[in-house]
């Protein structure tokens, strides 16, 4: 049994999906304790709960204390069952982090699976829809798999009412090297409000062109349908060698200039370091990468985010991974294992 103490690091959701994730991968069940301590609302919410029940019915997992507000959770896998599923977070709660919970096992099962899942699909803190397919999923499915998904509905907070489907096509997984990025040979600033008034849109895509000074056909405006009223705008770098895609969210009391300066920095941050992969790639590229037992990859410095899911991998895997400071705002990871048989 492995244990995990949730308050460790960055003590948030993430130790908890990542640990679902391997113990599925792994077959090794686990118990932790303190589950989201760091947060202002602990233990165990909608959305960690929607992903903790989508892992237990994809490995037939035995739960204790999987209830709202929980601070201790034991999952016992007995084995991952490729399939057709339907998750529903229920609440505005992300699509998206529920499918990192089960795409990794997915990926090595036996079979294919499909997945429908309901929620939201633009949230804060989560990997926007866009974000899923336009720069994760290429570089996933060059390690050897085959995932597509598809943007059913639109769902923002708090209405939610969003659905992604998802369909996977199992592969073993290659290490890849990913130090390069390339010439940038597309730039798109995408932003979209539903139920919203137009001008907020046009006010972040404009903000953020000219603070990066490119040109006035970058940006597209776009409203969409969904339950609730939603904002996401999106900058998506397409590079010979990975494409990357920056998020900024409409808050209530935040002005539209001030959502597209904060996206415009962080893709200005990603271009003068000059690496192929950004901040939240890196946290989310360290499982398959595990998985595969190797690869490379140039990034900007580990958020703490990265160093705590790699504290959690540790605990499921025996993998080696360096982080090097290359100084300037790059670093190197390089992940190394033997296979486990
Ligand atoms: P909580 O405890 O509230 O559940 P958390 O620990 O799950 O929080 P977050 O920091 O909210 O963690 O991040 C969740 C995941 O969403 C991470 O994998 C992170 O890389 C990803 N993520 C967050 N923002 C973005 C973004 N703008 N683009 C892509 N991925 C993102």
């Amino acid at each position: 049994m492995v244990i995990l103490d949730g308050s460790q690091g960055e003590g948030g959701g993430q130790i908890l999906r990542t640990a679902l994730a391997l113990s599925l991968v792994t077959g090794r069940p686990f118990r932790i304790e303190k589950i989201r301590a760091r947060r202002a609302n602990p233990g165990l919410r909608r959305q960690h709960l929607t992903a903790v029940r989508a892992a237990a019915e994809v490995g037939a997992a035995a739960l204790e204390g999987a209830e709202i507000g929980s601070k201790t959770l034991c999952f016992t896998p007995s084995g991952v069952r490729p399939g057709e599923y339907h998750f529903a977070v229920g609440t505005a709660g992300s699509a998206t982090l529920v499918l990192q919970t089960v795409l990794p096992p997915l990926l090595l099962a036996p079979g294919p699976s499909v997945l429908r899942i309901e929620g939201g699909t633009h949230n804060m803190q989560a990997p926007p829809f866009d974000f899923l397919e336009k720069a994760f999923l290429p570089l996933l499915n060059r390690m050897g798999p085959r995932v597509t998904a598809r943007l059913v509905r639109y769902g923002f907070y708090p209405a939610g009412g969003g659905e992604i489907s998802v369909s996977i096509e199992p592969g073993t997984l290659r290490p890849i090297e990913l130090v390069e990025r390339g010439r940038v040979v597309r730039r798109v600033i995408r932003a979209v409000v539903s139920r919203l008034p137009r001008h907020i849109a046009q006010r972040e895509a404009e903000t953020i062109r000219r603070h990066l000074a490119w040109p006035a056909e970058t940006v597209a405006v776009e409203e969409v349908d969904s339950v609730g009223p939603g904002n996401v705008v999106l900058a998506e770098l397409v590079s010979e060698h990975v494409t990357e895609v920056f998020a900024g969210f409409g808050q209530r009391g935040v002005s539209a200039e001030k959502v597209g300066a904060g996206v415009a920095r962080e893709v200005r941050r990603y271009l003068e370091a000059g690496v192929p992969v950004g901040e939240h790639l890196a946290d989310q590229l360290l499982v398959p990468l595990a998985l595969a037992r190797g690869g490379t990859f140039r990034t900007l410095a580990p958020s703490s985010h990265t160093q705590t899911n790699l504290e959690t991998l540790r605990k499921f895997l025996d993998v080696d991974v360096r982080m090097e400071d290359l100084g300037q705002d790059i670093w190197q990871v390089t992940i190394a294992g033997e296979p486990e048989h």
